[in-house]
């Protein structure tokens, strides 16, 4: 049975953001295998994302950028709010794929296979991976296939899923200055928060999305009815065509991922956690935890634990209180979106969202949310734990 250094079990955000890092680092003299049931060769997502500065890895193929959003509210409050020293920044799927791809293929030390992934196994001399191509060890296997399990009943499971059309309009009918980042102005119902958002590629071309916060899936002919109606009613946009769409479930969870990693099987990506619970947003914590993940393998030669510290804490408690206020409907989540970003500097907001906050700026940011609905959450999750 072949043996690698190491096996990277998925090559989609996580796995090639993983072999990337280590491909700049002296890592790259390791033997890797890249396993993936597809070639990335669609452009099966849009990523956005906000960071500063604008000398990152990935920035030669960020599509677009922006300095500031557009946010509707609640009770008719909209703003353009200024980003400060953030941009929002939108990598098309096919963009990162290629440009990963062909600088790992420089390397002969990595070997690409497409095959299906059927088991993942920890053992006594290292990670141990059956696929329908053959079985393979490792001395770690990074692992972004296996599914997460979401039915937890002490933790809290909600889904972010949308769909989103790319439409061209003959007349101008987009601002390609600044994009929404949410529109709040849509119908609620049930469980959860919906809301608009639109990426506008230039003046008569735009994605749109309709998206929801919920603990159930649509139909698909709903989500298809709820984006005519927001592009009609909201838009003012009566004559469109349709180029393209996309369709995606992030799972918004506080389940701890931590706990699931095996001595050589380490989780990355969605089922290693790094989607932010609480936002849906990975893009950015996938790059810092990978990073993060190379800098051990350089330093320590192994992947460490992460100590887990009463700020970390502090900050999943956030996440399990805001899942749980929507989850179980104790205040409308257009208002507290709404309080949040009327009461709050966007930057500060942000920051607060990639856990980047001093404790000062979090209290701030706390005092802005419905007081009542918030504590009785931060209990119930607190208690559902114990
Ligand atoms: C449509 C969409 C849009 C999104 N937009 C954003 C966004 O704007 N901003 C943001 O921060 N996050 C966004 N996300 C969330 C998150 O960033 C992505 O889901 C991200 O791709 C997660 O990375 P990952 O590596 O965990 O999973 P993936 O990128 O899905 O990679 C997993 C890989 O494993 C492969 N695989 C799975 N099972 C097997 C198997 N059994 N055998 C072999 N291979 C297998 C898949 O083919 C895939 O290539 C979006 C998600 C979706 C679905």
């Amino acid at each position: 049975m072949k043996r690698y250094d190491y096996i990277i079990a998925g090559s989609g955000l996580a796995g090639l953001s993983l072999a990337y890092y280590i491909n700049q680092s002296i890592l790259r003299n390791k033997s890797i295998l890249i396993i993936d049931k597809e070639a990335k060769t669609k452009n099966d997502r849009t990523w956005c994302f906000w960071e500063k500065g604008d000398n990152h890895a990935f920035d030669p193929i960020v599509f677009r950028s922006w300095k500031q959003v557009y946010f509707y509210g609640a009770k008719g409050f909209a703003k353009a709010l200024d980003l400060g020293d953030y941009s929002y920044k939108w990598i098309r799927g096919i963009d990162f794929y290629n440009f990963v791809l062909t600088d790992l293929r420089t390397n002969p030390n990595i070997t690409f296979l497409t095959a299906t992934i059927e088991r993942i196994r920890d053992t006594a001399n290292g990670g141990f991976v059956i696929t329908d191509e053959g079985q393979f060890m490792a001395d770690y296997v990074f692992d972004s296939v296996t599914p997460l399990k979401l039915d937890n009943p002490q933790r809290h499971n909600m889904l972010q899923h949308f769909k989103g059309w790319e439409i061209t309009t003959p007349q101008a009918a987009f601002d390609p200055s600044c994009p929404t980042m949410m529109d709040y102005r849509v119908e609620q119902n049930g469980v959860g928060v919906r809301f608009g958002y639109v990426l506008p590629i230039d003046t008569h071309r735009a994605l749109v999305e309709y998206t929801l916060f919920s603990d159930k899936l649509l139909q698909p002919a709903e989500y298809d009815a709820e984006l005519h109606t927001y592009i009609r009613d909201y838009l003012k946009i009566e004559d469109f065509s349709i180029e393209d769409e996309e369709f995606g479930v992030i799972p918004m969870t506080d389940e701890p991922a931590d706990d699931k990693n095996l001595k050589y099987v380490i989780r990355i990506g969605t089922t290693g956690g790094y989607v932010k619970a609480s936002t849906g947003y990975a893009f950015s914590r996938t790059q810092r935890s990978t990073q993060l993940l190379v800098g051990q393998l350089l330093t320590a030669g192994v992947p460490l634990r992460q100590k887990k510290t009463i700020r970390q804490f502090f900050k999943g408690l956030m996440d399990s209180t805001f899942l749980n206020v929507l989850l179980y409907g104790r205040h409308p989540g257009k208002n507290v979106f709404t309080r949040l970003y009327k009461r709050n500097p966007t930057p500060r907001l942000l920051a607060f969202l990639d856990e980047d906050t001093r404790l000062v700026d979090d209290l701030r940011i706390m005092s802005t949310v419905p007081l009542v609905a918030f504590t009785r959450g931060m209990i119930h999750a607190l208690v559902k734990r114990i």
